[in-house]
């Protein structure tokens, strides 16, 4: 198959395409355009072109066509989840979980497209102000544009393309080079759905490429992107006067307090580890558990963690599968040796099969360690035990990142005393960090990030406050 770029609502042909391969068995998948710097200029122009029209669609008429994209996706559900096991190997199973938050994502867009609004503003709360009546309304910036990461291509596209359609923007799409198919996917479901050419427009190829070229030009109003945190800090220190969104990475940390039924959560965690091996932002890769429950919540860890089936992603029964790429297989592989050799314990796994890291465990990491400090990005966790739960808050944010934290704990003040000490973006009480539905704030601190996603708080992003006062006789 070859892709072509997708620009003012036409296949767009360019000069160099370069094969896609699949991460699991090295399969080809397709041949996909490489955009130049020329043709990153043409998808601008087309959606600065369609701004206008974008901006003066009635709010139903926009909520309409999300409405009609969430009816494809349910439509071809199947074939989507099948296009993102291929093209990034994430397992049958969560590649389905993946295209139904898909389906509620453009869902919430479509809902919230209904509701932007302004307020009143009180003026004559100030001298001088009397008389006056004052509101604000809320426009669309204009030329979005929106860079995604590999580990889920159709729900990350979906938290850029679904608010900014929302609010009556229009999108300049760069999506991972490794998993393109998903969002030519989606931008043939909005060309169906109704939406005017240019509104969307996708360009692959090189993230420097593409992303300089986004980032440099004028009349790109706002960059929205999620990645790592060495992308995310170029583009914050090149995109100059644009609104920057940056969803980044984390090492994200759960507490299991004393007292806690370790039976109920241990498949909750191991889940929060493993699932699409371990590929995912809010992943579980620090556990700290009370030392009175140590030993017993290690070996049922581990015993859970065993029953995980390796294998083929489009496999059903396969739980994890490969990395997205063997130098990621060969990076983690590394970090784990480095922390064994150092004193780590590797209770589980450790072990390289072509593509595949098994679930891997260790007891007693420091956290210096790399596979503690520094996202890994891979099945990788590491489990430690600490005597008092400040203790257990302080290694929490011991941390460069900030994203989500998970505290388990039968005790009310503890819960309370760890919302308000921890360093991030989401307090899970009684849940993981790994948890999230796609109408919540979602975002992080320190180098996790700047702003926040799902949906409504999307929007607040993409949209420019106008404020409007009436004098009045
Ligand atoms: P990545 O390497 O940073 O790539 C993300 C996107 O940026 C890709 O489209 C990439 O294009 C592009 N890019 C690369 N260099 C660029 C440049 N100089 N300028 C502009 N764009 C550039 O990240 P990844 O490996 O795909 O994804 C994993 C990371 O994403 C992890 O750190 C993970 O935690 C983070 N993440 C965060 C969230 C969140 O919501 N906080 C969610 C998911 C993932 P190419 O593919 O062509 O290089």
């Amino acid at each position: 198959m070859k892709q072509s770029l997708w620009i003012n609502g036409t296949n767009h042909e360019t000069e160099v395409y370069k094969p896609l391969y699949s991460p699991f068995d090295g399969k080809k998948l397709a041949e996909v355009a490489a955009a130049t710097d020329e043709d990153v200029k043409l998808a601008i122009e087309a959606a600065y072109r369609a701004r206008k029209t974008m901006a003066e669609m009635p709010a139903y008429q926009r909520a309409e066509i999300l409405e009609r994209v969430t009816a494809q996706l349910k439509e071809e559900r199947e074939e989507c989840a099948r296009l993102i096991a291929e093209e990034s190997a994430k397992p049958l199973k969560a590649a389905r979980a993946e295209v139904d938050r898909t389906i509620m994502t453009y869902t919430f867009a479509a809902n919230e497209a209904r509701r932007i609004h302004g307020e009143t503003v009180p003026l004559d709360g100030a001298p001088g102000g009397e008389g006056r009546l004052a509101y604000t309304i809320r426009e669309p910036l204009g030329v979005i544009a929106a860079i995604t990461p590999f580990n889920f291509p159709m729900n990350l596209v979906a938290h850029k393309v679904g608010p900014a359609i929302a609010a009556g923007n229009t999108v300049v799409l760069k999506p991972a080079s490794q998993t393109p198919l998903s969002s030519y996917k989606i931008a043939q479901y909005f060309q169906k759905a109704g939406l005017p050419a240019g509104a969307l427009n996708v360009v692959t190829g090189s993230g420097k490429t593409v992303g300089d070229a986004l980032i440099n030009d004028e009349r790109v109003k706002k960059v929205t992107f999620t990645g790592s945190p060495a992308v995310g800090r170029y583009i914050r220190e090149n995109a100059g006067l644009k609104r920057v969104t940056l969803e980044l990475g984390s090492n994200s940390a759960v507490i299991v307090d004393q007292e806690v039924d370790i039976a109920k959560i241990i498949p909750r965690i191991v889940s929060g580890a493993f699932a699409y091996q371990g590929q995912v932002c809010i992943s579980v890769q620090r556990i700290f558990v009370h030392e009175s429950l140590f030993e017993a919540f290690s070996k049922a860890f581990v015993a859970e963690a065993k029953k995980l089936r390796v294998g083929n992603p489009l496999e059903e029964e396969t739980d994890v599968s490969a990395l997205i790429s063997r130098e990621d297989v060969k990076r983690a592989k590394g970090w784990v040796d480095e922390a064994v050799a150092r004193g780590a314990e590797l209770a589980l796994g450790g072990v390289e099969e072509d593509a595949v890291l098994h679930p891997t465990v260790l007891l007693h990491a420091e956290l210096t360690e790399k596979v503690s400090c520094e996202e890994i990005f891979a099945p990788v966790v590491h489990i430690n035990r600490f005597s008092s739960f400040n203790e257990a808050l302080e290694m929490v944010n011991q941390s460069q990142f900030g994203l989500q934290a998970g505290v388990y704990t039968n005790d009310v003040n503890r819960a309370f005393k760890a919302a308000r000490t921890l360093e991030v973006g989401g307090v899970m009480i009684n849940d993981i960090p790994t948890f999230r539905v796609d109408n919540m704030p979602y975002g992080g601190v320190k180098l996790s990030g700047t702003g926040r996603e799902g949906i409504k708080y999307a929007i607040e992003e993409m949209t420019e406050l106008k404020l409007v006062s009436f004098k009045l006789d």
